[in-house]
Formats: structure tokens, sequence, C-alpha cells
């Protein structure tokens, strides 16, 4: 790649080394201008707003086109059973390894704070109520709200039906499928903008947060980011090279674009053009199994928060001096999976939930205001995973499905499809 035109250069590096190239130069351009750094944010948050544009269109019209392209009815049973019993699994290993590197680090170990109160025991939202919110009164409203869960419902009852009505749900099929085009071509022109919205977002996080993190809490941050390192690089690749018996290299390096946009914009739901672009570009998953295994995973599979909300609880207890009992752990990963479930894949969604998790075991909710202070720091890693086990899953998923193009997947040079 020498070129003696900088710029031409520039233009013709892969998109992933844009990517990482915009990151450290966003990490040294935000420690410099520190609390100015403010002023970049608006070019990043154009980024994620083009890119959730992209998002209902994208779920719904891919959706019903995989649906409609599903020869075999039970196949979608059976995709939908294996990836919940993987995304629910993975979530219970995760919290886990959080609590393993809560006991490791003792980030809370050296503050001795004092709670005002305990927490009031508190209800995680309710099983059948999640269950009934499932299918959408009215779908309109769902796609305007961009309720990916209600979206896939009616994505999924609508293909149905137009594959059950033979040559009259063709038309329409053609227009969704076109329009199911239209917009892989639009992630793919998107895509082209994320170093600069990288470069914008990440130099605002180090401006504001860069001399904050030193401290006790770096301690917090520390055991989060181990933990999360460890579950991509070693649990998902093991999961990977064991259980799908593909290369975890490959893997890594398919998803390392999207890994860099959830890193930077903290939103799983905003990653899923890049993820969608990932599976089927890089990975080799057919369409079919990526337009409907990924958005579910955005919105169910959230191992990163369960992993935080690990450490957190555990720091949160060193913190004030409590100890937790073993029911209090089964008590935490119980209700940490159950409720990634309904954690929204948006910035900050998990240090709400993590208010769920303190009191449903007692701790001192003061224990959210100190872990505000660096949640996007947090937020950052965990997204990260959470988009790397969606993207697992499918990957496992069309692998035991035989709609895995391994042709693709092992290929070093597969490329973003161009502009
Ligand atoms: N930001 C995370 C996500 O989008 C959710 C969380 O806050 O944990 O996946």
């Amino acid at each position: 790649m020498t070129s003696s035109n900088p710029l031409r250069a520039w233009l013709n590096l892969a998109l992933w080394k844009k990517i990482v190239i915009a990151m450290i130069l966003g990490v040294i351009v935000g420690l410099f201008m520190g609390e100015d750094a403010l002023w970049l944010k608006p070019i990043g948050d154009l980024f994620v707003s083009t890119i959730k544009m992209l998002i209902v269109p994208l779920v719904f019209c891919s959706l019903i086109v995989g649906v409609t392209s599903m020869k075999d009815s039970t196949a979608m049973g059976r995709i939908s059973i294996k990836s919940i019993i993987l995304y629910l699994g993975t979530t219970a290993i995760a919290i886990t390894i959080g609590l393993a590197m809560g006991h490791l680090f003792q980030p809370g170990a050296a503050m001795n704070l004092t709670a005002n109160a305990a927490a009031d025991a508190k209800e995680a939202p309710s099983l059948i109520a999640t269950f009934l919110n499932l299918v959408p009164k009215n779908p309109v409203n769902a796609l305007a709200e961009g309720n990916i869960l209600q979206i896939i419902v009616f994505a999924l009852f609508l293909g149905i039906s137009l594959a059950l009505i033979g040559e009259k749900g063709k038309p329409a099929i053609a227009v969704f499928d076109s329009l199911a085009e239209a917009m892989y071509k639009l992630t793919a022109i998107v895509m082209s903008f994320a170093p600069y919205g990288v470069f914008a977002l990440i130099a605002w996080v180090a401006g504001t947060y860069g001399v904050k993190t030193l401290g006790n809490l770096a301690w917090v941050i520390l055991a989060v980011y181990v933990g999360c390192l460890l579950h991509i690089y070693l649990f998902y690749g093991a999961l990977v090279k064991f259980l799908g018996r593909l290369s975890p290299i490959r893997f890594f390096k398919g998803i390392r674009n999207a890994q860099a946009i959830a890193y930077t914009t903290s939103s799983s739901a905003g990653t899923l053009p890049a993820s969608m672009s990932a599976a089927q570009n890089h990975l080799g998953v057919s369409k079919g199994i990526s337009s409907f295994v990924l958005p579910l995973g955005a919105t169910i599979n959230m191992d990163g928060t369960a992993l935080y909300q690990g450490v957190c609880a555990l720091f949160v207890a060193q913190a004030f001096g409590i100890d937790l009992s073993s029911g209090d752990y089964v008590t935490i990963i119980i209700t940490a999976t159950l409720a990634s479930i309904g954690t929204a894949g948006v910035p900050g969604a998990g240090l709400i939930m993590l208010s769920l998790i303190l009191s449903t075991v007692g701790l001192p909710m003061e224990g959210i205001a100190i872990i505000a202070g660096i949640d996007r720091i947090l937020d950052m890693a965990r997204t990260t995973v959470n988009i790397s086990g969606d993207l697992m899953v499918t990957t496992l998923v069309a692998k035991s499905e035989g709609q895995l193009d391994e042709s693709i997947y092992n290929d070093p040079n597969t490329q973003e499809p161009t502009v």
C-alpha cells in the first residue's frame, strides 16, 4: 500500500485499519483537548443516528425475506431454540466470570463506605409480562418505536403468511427483497463513514473520562475489562473451535469492524447493521440465519452486561463491607441472566438494570451513583462482548444448520461490499 498521495493511501486502506487508526488518534486528541473534546461529539452523534436509521427497515425487510426463503418450516423453531439456549447459557457463564473477577481483583476492598439504607427488595419484571409484550398490538407502532422484539414477531408472522399464499405472495416478497438489498447497500455506505464517527466518539470519551478513571475505580475497570477479554477470546474462541469446529482467528478477524463500532457507540442495537454485514460478508452466514438470530441477540443476549453486573455487585458489597451468602450469588446469577433479556441494547441500559440486581440481594443503591461516573468506559467493553456473543451464536447456529459458507469464512481477503 505505498502511495505518494496520502489521501489516496487513506482511502485505499481496509476499513478496520482506518477504524483502528481513528481510535488511536481519537484517544490522543481527546486526552489533549480534555473536556473541550465535547465539541467533537456531534460528529459521533451524527454517525450513531445514521446507523440507527438503518435498524428498523433492515431488520424488518431482511427478516421477512429470510423467513420466506426458509424451505423447511420446522427449521425456524429449531433455530430459535438453539439460539435461545446458547444465548442464555453463555450469559449465565458470563456473570459467573464477572463474579470470579470481582473476587480476584477485590475492586471495592480499599473503600470503606457506609450506606444510608439497604435497598428495598424489588421484583424483577415478570416473565409473563415480557412474554405478552412480544406480540405488537399495532405493528406500525412497533416499527415507529423501534421495538425490535415486536418487529421480529410481526416480521415472522408476515413472512410465514406471504410464503403460505404462494403466487400471490411473490410480488410483496420481491418488494421486501429489493428493499433489503438497498438496506445492505446503505449499510455499506454508512460503514464507510465509521472511522470519522469512531474518532469523534473516542476523543469525547478520552477527553471526558481520561483523568477521572484513576483511583479505586481503576480496579473496577480492570476487573470488567479482563473479564470481557477472557469471555470473548477464551470462552467464545473455545466455543467456535470446539463446538463449531471453525478457526477462532478467522472469527475474530471477521468481527473486528463490528466490535469497533460497538466499542465506540456502546449500543448493540446500533451496531446491528455492522454485525449483519460482518456475519454475511466476513463470516459467510446465510442471510436467513443472520437476519433472525442477530436482531434476536441484540435484544436478548447481553453477556457483557451480565459480566459487568457480577463485578459491580461484588464491588458494591466490598465497598460497603457487606457479606454475600452463596444464596445471594445464585440469586445474582439468575436475576442477571433474566434481566439481560429485558436490557435494551442502548448506552447505559446496563446501569439501570444493575439497580435491579443490587436491590434483589439488598445491596445499597448508592453503589449505582459511584459506578455511574465511569459507566461509559465499562459500557464500551460490555457492549463489545454483547455483540461478539451475538455473532458467535449466529455463526454456531448457521454452521449447525448447514448455512455457513466456509469458503467465505476461511477467506482471509473478505471485504466490505464496495460502495
Ligand atoms: N450498552 C449495552 C448494549 O447496548 C447495554 C448495557 O448498557 O449494558 O449492549
